[in-house]
């Protein structure tokens, strides 16, 4: 009796019916017994067709060429093959005296008119499966300009597949997990504090029940890959050809959210992160010497010392000069009036703007497509217009509404601006008191933005407040306004 090698593969899991390994098998070990050959080993596969590298079946090879067995049992050819280069091993094996067979096809290998047969099977098995590569492609790519993400949920948001997946259920967008999203969300936020590290994450998120798409909690890697992910904006983007598709699934992360992230990342990037760094480290410089300030922890109070010791800068504590900032933001502050000036200055400025004019003007145009659409739909039912002239002519006006709607949708973001200019105020307006319950980092950057000159003379703290902040001239302050973006959220938390 022969000894023979029994193969078998699954590629996908929608083509497991009638094929499914199961069946492979049965069919695989009725052909041997009626060959009166024995299967000693089995060797199974499970992936799909575009993955590269199958280690069963590379492995498989190398015990038959070694002579481990007489033969090999395939079930079908598209079975054995995934592409020909494949193939081209396979149909060696006679050759080497190792024989062949495939249950689906009787082939006899030693007959040359057999190997042709076997061959053509294979090109046609390898063509089927390069083609179906090229219609999975061809479909991804048409979900992609939906707006669909045709693969698996990031963490956070859920598939809308079951097992039971209908076409429509799959063309609806990726919902937001409720109870992973707004855990990512919280991610996000605690990276964007600038107190944490990804590393400092691990333990934090696991402590709040983060957990990854097999149930454990987050590595390292998996943090970055959710932390650099535009998905969770509302974009997808393709990662090997930097593809950019407007997703129309719901944002966990706001742009201006995501992008601080990336900055601090960035930042971030081959230094070490110490988790409590001192509030002003590096920030101030002695008046007399001009020599940094280093830091000094004395029981309980830091101190920042000159370096130089014949100066009669010493040391100054971290509180006082915590004091001296909240002075100068709390006389820098906008006051109510100031406040209720400037937004009128603003929207007087605004209702002047082009684009708001531009806006009404293309809303105008796009209501005016949608008529002269609705005119065309009625030359059709009242037979005026043929159904190819209709055609055409509707696809014209469609492009030329999705252009004007892009339009329209850009007139109308930069609009939105005009809102971050009233937060930008309100900010302005609490100086003092977002300072107060802001985080470690968010105080940090304070100091730097808002003052240009930070040192201490003896023991007195100097700070110079920039220009701009001082000044209450909306020419002056609007340059700034995107920048204090990251604020915003500081902000909303003390209007809470
Ligand atoms: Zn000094």
């Amino acid at each position: 009796m022969k000894q023979c090698f029994g193969y078998v593969r699954v590629s996908t899991k929608k083509q497991e019916e009638g094929v499914s390994l199961d069946a492979q098998r049965d069919a695989i070990l009725a052909f041997a017994e009626q060959r009166n050959l024995t299967v000693t080993k089995w060797f199974e596969e499970k992936q799909t067709a575009a993955k590269l590298g199958r280690a069963v079946f590379n492995g498989m090879m190398k015990d038959l060429r070694r002579g481990a067995a007489d033969g090999v049992i395939f079930h079908k050819i598209d079975r054995s093959v995934r592409n020909l280069s494949d193939w081209d091993a396979v149909s060696q094996l006679p050759n080497l005296g190792i024989d062949v067979h495939i249950v689906t096809e009787s082939i006899d290998f030693n007959s040359r008119g057999g190997r042709l047969t076997a061959d053509i099977l294979a090109v046609i098995a390898a063509d089927f499966i390069r083609n179906h590569q090229a219609e999975v492609k061809k479909g991804q790519l048409g979900r992609l300009k939906q707006g669909l993400y045709p693969f698996r949920a990031p963490i956070g948001y859920l598939d809308n597949n079951t097992r039971r997946t209908t076409p429509k259920q799959r063309d609806l967008p990726k919902r937001i997990c409720p109870i992973k999203g707004p855990l990512v969300r919280e991610m996000f936020e605690l990276y964007a504090t600038g107190e944490h590290s990804m590393r400092s994450l691990m333990p934090e998120m696991e402590k709040r029940g983060l957990r990854n798409h097999a149930g454990k909690p987050l590595s390292k890697h998996g943090i970055e890959t959710i932390l650099r992910n535009p998905f969770y904006t509302g974009l997808i983007v393709m990662q090997r050809s930097g593809d950019v598709h407007q997703g129309i699934h719901e944002p966990l992360v706001t742009p201006s959210m995501f992008k601080q992230v990336q900055e601090i990342k960035a930042g971030k990037a081959g230094k070490k992160v110490t988790r409590h760094n001192h509030l002003y480290r590096g920030l101030f410089r002695c008046a007399l010497c001009g020599g940094p300030m280093s830091l000094e922890r004395q029981k309980a109070h830091i101190y920042y010392r000159c370096q130089q010791s014949d100066c009669p800068t010493t040391t100054v504590r971290e509180d006082n000069l915590e004091q001296e900032v909240r002075s100068h933001l709390r006389a820098l502050q906008l006051s109510e009036e100031d406040q209720a000036k400037l937004m009128q200055e603003w929207e007087a400025w605004l209702a002047k703007d082009e684009r708001l004019a531009k806006q009404r003007s293309v809303a105008l145009q796009v209501d005016q497509i949608k008529a002269r659409l609705e005119r065309l739909t009625d030359l059709l039912i009242d037979g005026t217009l043929g159904k190819d002239e209709f055609n055409t002519r509707k696809q014209r006006f469609a492009l030329e509404m999705r252009e004007k709607q892009a339009e329209l949708q850009k007139a109308t973001i930069e609009h939105l601006n005009a809102h971050e200019m009233q937060k930008f105020l309100e900010l302005m307006k609490n100086l003092a008191g977002l300072y107060a319950c802001a985080k470690p980092a968010e105080k940090r950057w304070m100091v730097q933005e808002w003052f240009s000159n930070r040192t201490v003379d003896g023991r007195t703290p100097c700070l110079k407040p920039q220009n701009w902040l001082q000044s209450r001239d909306l020419g002056q302050l609007a340059p700034h306004v995107k920048q204090h973006d990251p604020l915003f959220e500081p902000l909303s938390r003390i209007s809470k």
